[in-house]
Formats: structure tokens, sequence, C-alpha cells
């Protein structure tokens, strides 16, 4: 049972005021920020760490997903608009490398190199008019007669108030919806919470002695293990090149508490927790790799995501929840604001799970709706976009990832930019006037 102390009361420094505000700079923060400030609204996103991306920098990820998706078949790239100029911009400082298939082939994603996401997120953000405010951690919210007024920030020059008139919660966590009261559920640690993972990269790489060691490497955990050796922290390690095959990315550990279930990112001491098993499990793994796999017999790991790579914890109630089962059928929607390719990615206990759209020759891709991005009750003035946004827990299993995050960010920050225009709540803003708004910024709606 927790115990409590009263802090003395205090004032505190008002830092500023913005007409937007987006909270987290992860894939779905850089979009919502960017689109607000193109669209003229002086904007601030605020980050606790000291660079964008999010899980796709911190999390060491290097992987775009869910940019593409397979439509009869066919190969289409379902995300762009102003995520197409963020590759641009990584593609331009060497940083990007050729897609690939996936998961059997059926899918296909886009390695990077993480520093130059981080440039390139930098200048895209910057040169939209956006300012940042990077090592600012929100710790809560003020609300003030149905409307979010302020959000606080704590940071090295200490503890202020950040007010706006719209706020956009990118935060992964889903941190505004809970400080503000917005209709919010959390995954089920016991039942239904995706398993996080630490991602590390192995430099040193023979490339053509290890071929499509990608698709050898899970077969051969499998026969260690059925051989005796102890189980892996999961089965289905994804490991495979970056740029170039001097370099490979591994996502191949599963974080776990004493009692097996999956670390959960909103409670710092399961973190704590998480950091020194992941680091631990990515050594334990890389062994196995060096010392069984052609070509990287002389490899060494390179680095370790310098932060766990959270997939799932708070998610919102909005107007419209997205499920897994409109991610498999393909829904459409009256009001999309975007395209999700990717299917259901369950990392589910010692294991991962791939569900794909239904049927023989499908559609392939999902609409997101604009309701999944707004709260059903809550303030007026807050809007969610990214993993936190309005999804069950199966629907996120899919619609997590980089591709529909960026999606949901641009229609985020626009959609601030029309309630802003009309002076109306987040709720009433014209889905049609949206559509149309994002679609004039080459944002992928429909095939
Ligand atoms: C291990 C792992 C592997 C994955 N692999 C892939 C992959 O290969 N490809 C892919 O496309 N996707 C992958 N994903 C999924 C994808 O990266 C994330 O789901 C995606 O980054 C979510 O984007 P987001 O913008 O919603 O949030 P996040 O990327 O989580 O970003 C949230 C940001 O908000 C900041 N923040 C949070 N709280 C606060 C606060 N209180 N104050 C200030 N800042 C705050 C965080 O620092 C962070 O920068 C993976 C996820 C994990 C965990």
């Amino acid at each position: 049972m927790s115990t409590f102390v009263e802090e003395p009361a205090r004032r505190t420094a008002l830092l500023g005021e913005w007409e937007v505000i987006v909270l987290g700079g992860g894939p779905s923060g850089v979009a919502a920020a960017t689109a607000a400030a193109r669209a003229g609204r002086d904007t601030l996103l605020v980050e606790k760490g000291g660079y964008l991306g999010g899980a796709g920098t911190g999390g060491g990820l290097s992987t775009f997903c869910g940019m593409f998706s397979n439509v009869h078949g066919e190969h289409v790239l379902t995300v762009r608009g102003h995520a197409t100029e963020l590759l641009e911009r990584i593609d331009r400082l060497g940083g990007l490398r050729a897609p690939h298939l996936s998961f059997g082939d059926r899918i296909q994603a886009q390695a990077y190199d993480i520093p130059a996401y981080r440039s390139a997120a930098d200048e895209h953000v910057l040169s939209a008019g956006a300012t940042l405010l990077y090592h600012a951690f929100a710790v809560g919210a003020l609300v003030d007669d149905g409307r979010l007024d302020g959000v606080v920030v704590e940071s090295k020059s200490g503890r202020g108030v950040l007010r706006a008139q719209v706020f956009i919660d990118c935060s992964g966590d889903g941190d505004l919806l809970q400080w503000t009261g917005a209709g919010h559920e959390k995954a089920d640690p016991s039942t239904d919470m995706l398993f996080p993972s630490t991602m590390f990269r192995i430099n040193a790489v023979d490339g053509k002695r290890a071929g499509p060691a990608w698709k050898t490497l899970p077969r051969m955990m499998d026969e260690a293990v059925a051989a005796g050796r102890p189980r892996f922290p999961r089965r289905g390690a994804i490991v495979r090149p970056q740029r170039d095959d001097l370099e490979w990315r591994a996502n191949a550990t599963q974080l776990r508490n004493p009692d097996g279930t999956p670390v959960d990112g909103t409670d710092v001491w399961q973190l704590t927790h998480g950091e020194v098993q992941g680091r631990a499990q990515a050594q334990e793994v890389f062994g196995f790799i060096r010392d069984n796999v052609p070509g990287f017999e002389k490899s060494y790991i390179v680095d370790i995501g310098p932060e766990i790579g959270i997939r799932e914890t708070r998610r919102l109630i909005g107007r419209y929840i997205l499920t897994e089962d409109d991610v498999r059928s393909c829904a459409r929607f009256d009001d999309s604001i975007g395209l999700n390719g990717w299917p259901v990615e369950a990392h589910v206990d010692g294991d991962l799970d791939i569900r794909w759209p239904y049927g023989d020759d499908p559609v392939g891709y999902n609409q997101l709706p604009y309701r999944m991005l707004v709260p059903a009750s809550g303030p007026a003035n807050l809007l969610v976009a990214g993993r936190c946004a309005s999804m069950t827990h199966g629907g996120q299993s899919a619609a997590r990832v980089s591709g529909p995050c960026f999606a949901m960010g641009q229609a985020a920050g626009t959609a601030a930019h029309l309630a802003l225009k009309d002076q109306g709540a987040v709720a009433d803003v014209d889905a049609a006037e949206l559509r149309t708004e994002l679609e004039s910024e080459d944002a992928c709606l429909t095939l």
C-alpha cells in the first residue's frame, strides 16, 4: 500500500503559450507537430529525450514498418504525405536502405540508420516552423472547465507550465489521457499486454557468408532448444541487415517480470527491471548468434537500444475503437485519415504471432477513421495519435507501427488547425474538410 507525504503549495512558472502543443516526439508526434506548424499554427513539440523518433530511435528499432501494404500481392506505398518527405531527408543523409520483404516475404519494411533519422527529424520539424522543447518531462495537466489548459513539465530549468489551445497526446503511453481523465483503458498484463523488447545491433558481420541468415536463425534457435539448450527469451527472432550488410539489427528479446507478466511501461520499477534484463538477454542471444551463425564469428554488439521498447500500455477510448477484426477484414470508413497495411503482430508469451487479413487475396489494408483520435469523453481540445490512440488490444497490435503512427499524427496536427480555425471542439472538425486538407498534402486515404 502507498503512503503519501504532503508537498508544500508552490507557484509554478508559466513558460509560454502556443496554439498547439504536441506531447511526445515519436513518429506520431513528429508528424503532428509538422502538420500543425505547416498549417500556420504556433506549435510546440515537447519531448523528454534529447532527440526525435520515439521508440524508432530511443528504442533502437531502425526499421519502418507499415509504410507499405500488400494489395492483392502488389507492394504499394500506402503511407505518404509528410512521412515521405521525412524519409527523403533520411535518404539524403545516406541513412535509408531499399525496402525489403519481411514475415515470409508477405510485406515490405524499410531499414534506416538511427542517427540519420534523428538529424532528419530535427530538420523536418524545425523547417515546418514548429518549436522544439527537449529534456522536458511532462508530469501533469491543468484542466479548467472541461478544457485542457496546460501541461506541467519538469526539467533542468525547474518546473513549469506550457499552455495551448489544442493539445495532442503522442506520448505513446497516453500520459495526457491519464492526467486529464479522458476515457482510456490499459492493457492487462495478466491477459493481453504485448511484451516489450530491448533491441540491439551487431557490427562487423561478413554479409556474404551470413547470406539470408534471418531465414535460418529462427530454425537454428528452435533446433538448439530441442537439443537441450535452455529456452531463448522468445521464438521468432528477427535479425536483418541494416543499410550496409556489415551491420545487423536484432529484435529477439522479451521482457518479463518474475511472475511471468510483461514489463509494464508505466511502472518505473518494472522499467528498471526490464532495462537490466533486456541488456542481459541481448548479450545471451548475441552469444548464440556469434558462436553459431556463419559470418558472425568476428561480430560484436555495437549498440543496445538506449531504452527498452514498450509496445502497449494505455489506449484512448475514442469515438471509434479500431479492432483486430477491422484490421483483418480491411475495414473502410467515411472519415478515413490514413491507411494501415501492417498485420497483427502480437508479441505473446515466448513467441511472435502474426495474423494476416482474412482470405486468399485480401485488399491488404484497413482505413483509419478520424474518430479514433477523438476522446469519447474528456477535454474538448485534446486529440490523441500513435500507439495510444483508440484501438483494442488486437487493433493496436497492428496499427501501432511507424507508418500508421505517421498517418495518425499528420491527421491530428491538421485537425488541430481546423478546430482552431472554426473555434470549435476537436470532435466537431468536419471530416470531409480534414480529408481534403490531408489529400492536398499528399496523404494516402484510399487507393
Ligand atoms: C521493441 C519494439 C520493436 C518495434 N519494431 C518496430 C519496427 O521494426 N518498425 C516499426 O515501424 N515499428 C516498430 N515498433 C512499433 C513502433 O516503433 C512504435 O509503436 C511507434 O514508435 C509508436 O509511435 P508513437 O509516436 O505512438 O510513440 P513512441 O514512438 O513511443 O514515442 C513517444 C514519445 O513520447 C515521449 N514521451 C512519453 N512520455 C512523455 C512525457 N511524459 N513527457 C515528455 N515526453 C514523453 C517519449 O520519450 C517518446 O519519444 C516496435 C516497437 C517496439 C517496442
